[in-house]
């Protein structure tokens, strides 16, 4: 995908050959790599069946992180969703479950699959998978959708590192849910001016996000901002499906990302210097941590 330079450039190339935006993906990085259009889509289905594991590994356990921050969070979820109590639809009951499960995962160090980081990897995953079994969606529809995702992230990286510690949690987080939110516009058949509206969308609202982990660890804000995240990527998805454009280009948001992560404080990237973990909670965890892994020494 190295010659897709911005989104304007791949709705032109796209809408110009008359494809889907995953399908010039695919050619490109085909042409890219060398490789056969099936051996990239081979590799997508084997991250999805690496994502379902961790979703199914995560939805098993209620083992806590080292530091018991969290880890049982999923399982509240599952054990409220099997008395019927529930404000939600049950798309949304399983996006919020397959997000939490996935990002405990990372958080008890067990496998997962990185999308676009590890800190924001139960987006993506959760999104995709609960509306492929909502709507009964195949392997190689699921492959289309996260080929549509790849793109937002790939896109959005050539302008923006994806890192929370270069432009906070909105490069992380935030491209996540915009990734998320096309790949369902993709499953959904909406055009590929919707797709790239629903990634819009969705980055222009979630820009400024800081990263401010509690402890330096990925788990506080980071666990219950991927369930967040997850379920504000469907309404990016929802608005560009009806019809909803972003009145600001998807590039120029990129580029106002960009100068915000420049003009954000080092303090709220990453550095666990400022915002909720220098909060008295989050310092008083802080400390305890510390403690106790001084302790194991
Ligand atoms: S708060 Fe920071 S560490 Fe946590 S997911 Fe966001 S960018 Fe990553």
């Amino acid at each position: 995908m190295t010659d897709l330079k911005n989104f304007a450039d791949i709705l032109e190339i796209a809408n110009n050959k008359g494809k889907r935006i995953y399908e010039i993906c695919q050619i490109l990085e085909s042409e890219n790599t060398e490789k056969p259009v099936s051996d990239i889509r081979n590799r997508v289905k084997n991250i999805i069946a690496a994502m379902k594991s961790a979703i199914n590994d995560g939805l098993k356990s209620e083992e806590k992180s080292t530091s018991g921050m969290c880890g049982d969070d999923c399982a509240k979820l599952v054990y409220m969703y099997k008395t019927g109590k529930s404000l939600f639809s049950t798309l949304q009951q399983k996006i919020l479950k397959y997000a939490l499960a996935t990002v405990e995962q990372n958080a008890r160090m067990g496998k997962i699959a990185a999308c676009p980081t590890a800190g924001s990897c139960g987006i993506v995953p959760s999104v995709i998978i609960a509306v492929s079994e909502e709507i009964d969606i195949d392997e190689e529809r699921e492959a289309d959708a996260l080929i549509t995702a790849g793109l937002i992230g790939k896109i959005v990286s050539n302008k923006l590192a994806l890192a929370g510690a270069v432009a906070g949690c909105q490069s992380e987080c935030g491209v996540a849910a915009a990734m998320a939110a096309a790949a369902v516009v993709e499953l959904y058949e909406g055009t590929n001016e919707q797709i790239i509206n629903a990634a819009a969308l969705t980055l222009k609202n979630i820009m400024g996000l800081v990263c401010d982990p509690v402890a330096g660890l990925v788990e506080i804000p980071c666990v219950k901002r991927n369930a967040f995240l997850a379920i504000y990527a469907l309404v990016g998805a929802e608005l560009a499906l009806a019809g909803v454009k972003s009145i600001i280009p998807a590039d120029e948001i990129v580029d106002a990302m960009k100068q915000v992560g420049e003009m954000m404080s080092p303090k709220l990237k990453e550095s666990s210097e400022a915002g909720l973990a220098t909060t008295p909670t989050g310092l008083k965890i802080t400390s305890e941590l510390e403690e106790k892994w001084n302790n194991q020494e």
